[in-house]
């Protein structure tokens, strides 16, 4: 069984750890919240009170963090990951950030010969939970490799995409697509109730026809046809559209920068903006459709 450092224990990094205790691994977790904290230490992991000390003397190191900016400090700073890890550890991010961070932090653990993933998930809080996330990599083979078997506790599909950041290119990519279909699904049903279409009735034609998508089979953003969608639970997360934006904003950089054109991506970035602007923002993202109602 390994040692395992887990840094960042929020709402899906906790789930995520809990899953490597119960497979019997010793997990040393920090996060700057305490609460954070206890709950790892009520299910068995062990506290610590810092970066330094959670990714010293451990063959992993795992993080689980908001943003580019908390991933940057997190490894580089003095006191961080890199430089408090023993020489082999392997280091997987899971979080999901912007490209051009997930490569400055791989390119500063390869000049220290440590092996590193970019790892970011899809499948939410409940996928965590359960243990069924799908995981995109980014980052040599040998580190894929070595963080496999760790991943397979966490999550069900687990896809290399190819060389560091790759990952997190994925990530953004597939919300992209998310973000514009739950977007568009949501005006069609606005539309259709403005003429007098049934909800139901929509969702019975589109979900057979050429509109299908998984924002209307899965996820639909009105109450009733899917029972489990968060339109049923007054839009409570699920997904929160805070979090649907930060990756919508992440995917307009990365094609800034890249040079990529994307005007449906720029949309949908800019109308979840004005949804989060307005209180929109801890619900989840399907109720967009709420925001469209105006
Ligand atoms: P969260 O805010 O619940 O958790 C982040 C945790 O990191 C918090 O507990 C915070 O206290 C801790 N933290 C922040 N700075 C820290 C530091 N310097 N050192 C130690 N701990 C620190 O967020 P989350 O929902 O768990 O999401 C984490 C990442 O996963 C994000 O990048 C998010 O985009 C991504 N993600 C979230 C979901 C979801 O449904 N929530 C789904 C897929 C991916």
């Amino acid at each position: 069984m390994a040692r395992i450092g887990f840094i960042g224990l929020g709402n899906m990094g906790l789930p995520m750890a809990l899953n490597l205790v119960k497979a019997g691994h010793e997990v040393q977790g920090y996060d700057v919240n305490a609460e954070a904290l206890s709950k790892l230490a009520a299910a068995g992991g062990t506290t610590t009170g810092s970066v330094h000390a959670a990714s010293s003397g451990v063959e992993v190191v795992i993080t689980m963090l908001p943003a580019g900016q908390h991933v940057r400090d997190v490894y580089l700073e003095a006191g961080g990951v890199l430089a408090s890890v023993d020489p082999g550890t392997l280091l997987i991010d899971s979080s999901t950030i912007d490209v051009a961070s997930a490569r400055t932090v791989a390119e500063a653990a390869a000049a220290k010969k440590l092996l590193m993933i970019d790892a970011p998930v899809s499948g939410g809080v409940g996928g965590a939970q359960a243990g069924t996330l799908t995981f995109m990599v980014g980052g040599p083979e040998a580190a894929f490799e070595r963080a496999k078997p760790f991943l397979e506790l966490m999550g069900k599909t687990i896809v290399h995409a190819g060389d560091a950041g790759n990952g997190q290119a994925a990530k953004i990519c597939n919300n992209m697509i998310l973000g514009v279909s739950m977007l568009v699904t949501s005006e069609a049903f606005v539309l259709a109730e403005k003429l007098g279409l049934d909800a139901q009735k929509l969702f019975d034609i589109t979900s057979k026809s050429s509109g299908q998508c998984w924002s209307i089979t899965n996820y639909c953003p009105v109450p009733g046809p899917v029972p489990t969608s968060p339109a049923n639970r007054d839009y409570q997360p699920g997904f929160t559209a805070a979090m649907m934006l930060k990756d919508l904003k992440l995917a307009q950089e990365a094609a800034r920068s890249s040079g990529a054109t994307s005007p449906m991506g720029a949309g949908a970035a800019a109308v979840f903006g004005q949804f989060v602007e307005e209180g929109g923002g801890p619900y989840d993202f399907s109720g967009i459709i709420r925001f469209l109602r105006g």
